[in-house]
């Protein structure tokens, strides 16, 4: 046991956390500790956020609809490289799902709004004659 934990960061500079009892390494960096941050990605059930996940995710980029099925199709792909746990995966989708409710309505609304359009001009041309 030692004084700080010896786990190297990306830096390369020592964590220099105080370690857990009995163990070399911090809370963050203990092995044991990370096969159960490996277990609760993979049930997907235990950690409520990508952040307790460490998961590092590509951001999603969503202008249109189209982008919507782009990243359901990331998130299908990183669940089958056990990047992404199912049950955050779920989640993705269904919040793509309201995405893509959301721009249906807009959609609907425009269109709504080019009818009344030319029915005001049809009416106006009629009383015309
Ligand atoms: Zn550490």
């Amino acid at each position: 046991m030692t004084e700080q934990c010896i786990f190297i960061k990306k830096d390369g500079k020592r964590c220099g956390s105080y370690p857990v009892e009995g163990s070399s390494y911090c809370i963050n960096h203990e092995p044991r500790m990370q096969e159960k941050k490996l277990e609760a990605v993979k049930s997907g059930g235990a950690a409520t956020s990508y952040e307790k996940l460490g998961l590092a995710l590509p951001e999603m980029i969503i202008r249109n609809p189209n982008d919507v099925v782009g990243a359901a199709v990331q998130t299908v792909n990183e669940v089958r490289a056990g990047q992404l746990p199912p049950k955050v995966a779920s989640t993705i989708g269904y919040l793509l799902g309201i995405v893509l409710k959301a721009y249906e309505v807009a959609n609907l609304d425009q269109r709504v709004e080019l009818i009344e359009s030319v029915l005001v001009e049809r009416r106006m041309a009629i009383r015309k004659k």
